[in-house]
């Protein structure tokens, strides 16, 4: 065989390879490294030129025509295996890219509200359905309406028990007393018959008071901030059995089963005769269990007839209006209700905690 004969079946392998090699890329990056093992300044094909210098001057024009045909038919195949492979890949970000535009939109956790907003509003709403009206007053008050006028005048030991947060360098309106953060939801009671009688109103007044108070005590029951509601009702001739019958009903609707109630004395300074009030254990219907400690029955809330002197010092006359009052911790309701074990969980703000308790609304 001649050289030249040898070269042209050389350069028809390489051609042949080359295409098979390109068809067979699945990459622009593949076709790229193929370009430069074939066509570039180190590929096959120059390989194949070095071996044209060896033959003879008249045979040189021949086979570089072969070479030359063999470049071009080679550079056609890759271009036209890049365009292919160049259309596959745009193919292919569009169907990654692609957005389904009536799929359901992915929402955000729902939010809850906190277990001591949802007893707040379960609590107001029973007295509201018995027709008592919602008061509110505020969180900073002073020694009159958080105790004077409660019957706590100064030097009572009851103010000691309260364990008082004393607001440094505030003093009321006149100048005459020091301001408090407000130790219990009583304050309300002398607010509100002031506010009535005010406007002119005689009584029966029925009123709920729900909101946050304060004292400085801190442990698995107590906390330095702290809810309650207020309820009183002022009227002719109110007695100890409104005060039982209103207890019997709105601790069966909050606990929504018929729960046994008994007043056991007590003395507060607001009201006379004053009671405990003691719910039949919800936890063992009685039996005797760690939480009611064997008795059978938990404390819930403190009760009784309001004292002549709160009268009086709103201006009613105690001899011909009576009524009764009783005040509740939210947080201990609500523990009672769900079986919660640590007041401090209320307050932690663990997320955990929250969306199990928490309703969605
Ligand atoms: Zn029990």
């Amino acid at each position: 065989m001649s050289e030249i004969d040898a070269l042209k079946l050389q350069l028809e392998s390489l051609q042949s390879e080359a295409l098979a090699a390109f068809s067979a890329a699945d990459s622009l990056n593949d076709l790229q490294a193929l370009r430069v093992s074939y066509l570039g300044k180190k590929g096959a094909l120059t390989e194949v030129l070095k071996g044209v210098g060896k033959l003879p001057p008249e045979d040189r024009p021949v086979i570089g025509k072969f070479v030359n045909q063999t470049k071009q038919a080679l550079a056609a195949a890759l271009d036209a295996t890049e365009a292919e492979l160049a259309v596959k890949a745009k193919s292919a970000r569009i169907e990654s890219e692609k957005v389904d535009v009536s799929l359901p939109g992915r929402s955000g956790p729902k939010g809850a509200l906190h277990p001591v907003q949802q007893g707040l509003d379960e609590l107001t709403a029973i007295f509201v359905q018995m027709g008592f009206d919602v008061a509110e007053g505020p969180e900073i008050e002073d020694e009159f309406h958080n105790f004077d006028a409660l019957n706590i005048p100064p030097e009572h030991p009851a103010r000691a028990m309260h364990d008082t947060f004393f607001i440094k360098d505030m003093r009321n309106a006149d100048g005459t007393e020091p301001m408090l953060l407000r130790t219990h939801t009583s304050p309300v009671q002398i607010r509100a018959m002031k506010r009535f009688l005010a406007e002119g109103g005689e009584p029966p007044l029925a009123v709920v008071a729900p909101g946050r108070v304060y004292r400085c005590d801190y442990d698995v029951t107590h906390s330095p901030m702290f809810h309650q509601v207020e309820v009183f009702k002022v009227d002719h001739d109110v007695s100890l059995s409104h005060l039982k019958g209103v207890l019997q009903y709105f601790l069966s609707a909050y606990f929504e089963k018929d729960v046994a109630i008994r007043l056991r004395p007590h003395y507060f300074p607001f009201t006379e005769p004053s009671a405990e009030v003691d719910i039949g254990c919800v936890f063992c219907a009685g039996k005797g269990c760690r939480i009611c400690k064997g008795s059978g029955w938990i404390e819930v809330l403190g009760s009784g007839m309001i004292h002549p002197n709160v009268l009086k010092s709103v201006g009613i006359d105690a001899g011909e209006f009576s009524g009764f009052a009783f005040g509740l911790g939210v947080e201990r309701m609500v523990m009672l209700k769900q079986g919660i074990p640590d007041l401090r969980l209320f307050f932690e703000n663990d997320v955990r905690f929250l969306s199990r308790m928490g309703v969605a609304k």
